[in-house]
């Protein structure tokens, strides 16, 4: 976004956002001491409210100042709302241009020796212009990307909740909405502050980076080393399916896709994981799980096979658990790592994308019905083998 036409709140940037030499920088012009920096940067990822007025080591006429230069906290309108009994909370935040985001914060109580997780699902862009058809983020469209600060402002939000119960984020995945590797200078950044000991200090073991397929940008993460764990949204082995499942397919096919993800992991050592959204009778038939064993086979790989969370726009559900198991074992038999997850919070829509498509309100009956028979004509078109030859829907590469 051009600040300058940005509402005037967001002119002001946010403060998590700034690099560390900017912050110094700043101080020193307002002829702060050099340790100053350090006691902004606990208030910002240490200070257990989401304002500088309790930041009290610092001079008020400074707090002042820097309230007036900067934005403290840039997701300060959020609605929470629990379910799962407590184990999942999902924060609906309002950005001060009024665009929505969503983060999830998803409790996995410690069980047989294994330390309890929290985990943290975060957006890096408000909707996303990729548009995959099971994706409620998809069917919003793209609205903006997210500055830095607004990206780790998610992360404050929810860590500052845990630390108030003595507890302390363990995980972080960009699996919220949005496509991150579509809005790398923001999201590197964020992900530079959550890994610095003197800021967040989240190891990048801990972080995951989950993307529909954005070559250019899977290389230039690769070129940088090791930040993170990459997951890959696989969805389907075979180009004509994929092209339907994830548009972006139809510029950057599947085997590009497996390919850089290949080298990403020679040159990194770490093992990627592969996403599947698991839709009945759409990409869990036993050509599809052979195609991925085809494509897979031999890699340090590991599958992800989660159920599709049902989304108001596709007629398309989950597959049945038992289909479920025999694509797992399939993979499993050709000696790929495969595991079954479950689809949290369910009831209160906890696909990423969904609670902002509520409050966007649903599309009209007409649109849905003829998005839905759409989606049935070009399933079955590629379920027969044939590609779609329309463009990609996506303009804006890398
Ligand atoms: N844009 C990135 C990251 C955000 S989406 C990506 O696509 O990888 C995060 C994950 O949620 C993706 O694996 C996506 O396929 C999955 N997802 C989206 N809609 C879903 C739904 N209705 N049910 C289950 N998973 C879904
Ligand atoms: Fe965008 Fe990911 Fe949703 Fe696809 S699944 S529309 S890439 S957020």
């Amino acid at each position: 976004m051009d600040l300058a036409l940005a509402p005037p709140e967001m002119q002001r940037p946010g403060l998590s956002g700034l690099a560390p030499g900017v912050l110094e920088a700043w101080l020193a012009e307002h002829g702060q001491p050099a340790y100053r920096a350090r006691q902004v940067a606990d208030a910002v990822w240490r200070g257990k409210t989401g304002s500088l007025d309790e930041a009290l080591p610092l001079p008020a006429e400074l707090r002042r100042d820097l309230a007036e230069a900067f934005r403290f906290d840039t997701v300060a309108r959020t609605e929470l709302t629990v379910t799962d009994g407590g184990l999942t909370e999902k924060a609906l935040h309002h950005l001060d241009d009024d665009a929505l985001v969503e983060s999830v914060l998803m409790h996995y109580p410690g069980r047989s020796g294994a330390r309890e997780r929290h985990t943290l699902c975060i957006s890096s862009q408000a909707g996303c212009a990729v548009g995959c058809p099971f994706c409620a983020t998809g069917e919003l469209g793209f609205t903006r990307d997210l500055q830095t600060a607004e990206i780790v402002d998610q992360v404050r939000f929810a860590s500052r909740r845990l630390i108030a119960e003595g507890r302390r984020l363990t995980n972080i995945v960009f699996m919220g909405m949005g496509e991150p590797l579509l809005n790398l200078d923001r999201v590197l950044p964020a992900i530079e502050a959550l890994n610095d000991r003197r800021r967040f200090g989240l190891g990048a073991r801990h972080i995951t980076v989950s993307t529909s397929g954005v070559v250019p940008g899977i290389r230039r993460v690769t070129a940088l080393g090791p930040q993170f764990t990459l997951a890959i949204s696989l969805h389907a082995a075979r180009d004509p399916l994929r092209d339907v499942l994830v548009p972006l397919n139809r510029r950057w096919p599947v085997a590009e896709v497996v390919a850089a993800a290949r080298d990403h992991a020679a040159a990194t050592g770490r093992r990627i994981s592969y996403e599947v959204t698991m839709i009945g009778g759409i990409n869990d038939t036993e050509t599809d799980a052979l195609a991925m064993v085809d494509l897979l086979r031999g890699d340090h790989a590991h599958v992800n096979l989660i159920p599709m969370n049902p989304v108001a726009h596709t007629p398309w559900r989950a597959s049945p658990m038992p289909v479920i198991e025999r694509f797992a074992a399939m993979l499993e038999a050709a000696g790929i790592q495969t595991t079954i997850r479950s689809n949290r919070g369910q009831e209160v829509g906890a696909a990423c994308g969904q609670l902002a498509a509520e409050h966007a309100g649903q599309p009209p009956a007409p649109a849905v019905a003829r998005r839905r028979a759409r989606l049935v004509a070009e399933s079955a078109a590629a379920l027969l083998g044939e590609r779609s030859r329309e463009p990609s829907p996506v303009g804006a590469g890398e």
